[in-house]
């Protein structure tokens, strides 16, 4: 058996997590709705249900706390944090804002406004929830042009978070180059879970965008998960240093929107930053001072900065990210060998359970991935979210519950706050399920919202 690696730190500071019993969890749910979204955080014993925000900072970014200036304007953080920028991506301009979403409603609508045509739209891969809401609120449509592979939960393939390129150019040419605001590379595709985009991708639909005088955009949540895979994975990049893929990667954007709550390791903050577009770059600026705060914090205390500036380094340390992605690659290897079915290969920040499979008896409008994301919490204390038909919402024009494509339970794993023995844990009682996946059962409404309904719906089992 090969030589398990452990995690590359010690832990200097814990915090306790109690577990419960059956009778307690039950009793949660119940008040909860069903709703694991509704659970108070203090009954979940392992919280899976988002790595944004959730990770762990270092000895070195909790020192950097104490460093913060709070000046109003100009705080030296910032410009450490504009050095770091500088340094690791290339990028001469740096906005602070207080996370991901924050960057797009201030820079979307600037890119909205210099498109020629009548009837703007965004490009990606795939544009994450936030960034679809913002493309809109900016009065432009968001198209995703995904490769076919990353539908295919089953077969293993490298890159499911590419563009397929052939339907991109013939989207601009359908659309119009003078309609498009932007082109946006999200690295890692969050919404494909987690799957990476190839460095022939990024330089291809780049190229191609260039030709069309239309912007890159990079959505640069998880830049060294993708820096990471491609390490793993292109031959063309195997031994190349971390820090050089990620400088290449970005040679191939105009500019960056980041949620730092990812691989910049910290638990607050965001970044919108330019290579050299000044005039936008002003335009962003007098944009983010009444909608996130002055220039040099937006958003952000002094000491939110310094963490950010260290954890972008640290996020690219090249043991930390094998332990990383090592970690969920390991989680999903012990629920394949327990017979769980899962998304293949896993990606760099979740598992996804296919609960479509694991629980064939139940029909989409009784949210089979939702049930299972419940078990798993009566089972445990384990709280994961579900991806299907619940998170789709009804049919707008008919109001019909359709079913969607996919019945997934993420398990998004948190940076360096579980050890491996949480995954065993998590596997193990997930293979627990399984063992009684016949004996459960489907869920109906008591509640439901009209819009977003995943967050504060109520059920209960049919
Ligand atoms: C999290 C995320 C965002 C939004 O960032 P927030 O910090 O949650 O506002 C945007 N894009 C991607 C790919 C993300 O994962």
């Amino acid at each position: 058996m090969a030589r398990r690696i452990p995690e590359p730190f010690r832990i200097k500071m814990v915090e306790p997590i109690k577990q419960t019993t059956p009778e307690q969890r039950h009793q949660a749910l119940v008040q909860a709705g069903w709703n694991p979204f509704l659970l108070r955080a203090e009954d979940v014993y392992i919280d899976l249900l988002t790595d944004s925000g959730t990770g762990a900072m270092s000895d070195r970014q909790w020192a950097g706390l104490m460093m913060g200036d709070e000046a109003y304007a100009g705080s030296r953080n910032f410009y450490h944090l504009a050095d770091t920028v500088r340094e690791v991506f290339g990028y001469a301009h740096t906005i602070p804002t207080h996370q991901g979403r924050g960057a797009e409603q201030i820079l979307f609508p600037e890119l909205v406004k210099r498109v020629k045509g009548t009837s703007p739209v965004f490009l990606s891969n795939y544009h994450f929830d936030t960034t679809k809401a913002h493309v809109e609120i900016a009065g432009a449509r968001a198209i995703n042009v995904l490769t076919p592979q990353a539908f295919d939960t089953e077969t293993a393939y490298n890159w499911k978070g590419d563009f397929d390129l052939p339907r991109l150019a013939e989207t601009i040419a359908e659309v119009g180059a003078d309609n498009v605001a932007g082109l946006i590379v999200t690295i890692t595709c969050n919404s494909a879970g987690g799957q990476p985009m190839s460095m022939h991708s990024i330089r291809e639909a780049s190229k191609l965008a260039r030709a069309h005088g239309i912007p890159v955009i990079i959505d640069a949540a998880r830049f060294a998960e993708n820096a990471w895979f491609i390490q793993q994975r292109d031959p063309d990049y195997a031994g190349h240093a971390i820090a050089d893929i990620v400088r290449e990667m970005f040679s191939h954007g105009d500019m960056f929107t980041m949620s730092s709550k990812k691989d910049a390791l910290v638990n607050i903050g965001g970044l919108c930053c330019f290579k050299d577009d000044i005039e936008l770059f002003h335009a962003v600026q007098v944009r983010c001072v009444p909608m996130e705060g002055f220039v040099t914090y937006g958003g952000l205390a002094g000491r939110d900065m310094e963490a950010m500036a260290l954890g972008l380094k640290e996020g690219m340390d090249q043991d930390y990210l094998s332990y990383r992605i090592g970690q969920v690659a390991y989680l999903g290897e012990r629920l394949r060998a327990g017979g769980v079915p899962i998304q293949t290969p896993t990606g760099g920040h979740a598992v996804f359970v296919d609960a479509k499979k694991l629980l064939p008896h139940i029909p989409a409008d009784q949210f089979p991935a939702h049930a299972l994301a419940c078990e798993l919490y009566l089972e445990g204390g384990i709280r994961g979210v579900e991806i299907g038909s619940l998170l789709l919402g009804r049919n707008p024009q008919t109001g019909a519950q359709e079913p969607s494509p996919f019945e997934l339970l993420r398990l998004t794993i948190p940076r360096r706050v579980y050890t491996n023995d949480h995954m065993d844990y998590i596997a193990d009682c997930l293979i627990d399920v399984k063992r009684r996946a016949a004996s459960i059962r489907g869920l109906c409404f008591d509640y439901e919202p009209p819009i977003l309904r995943h967050f504060t719906a109520r059920l209960r089992p049919v």
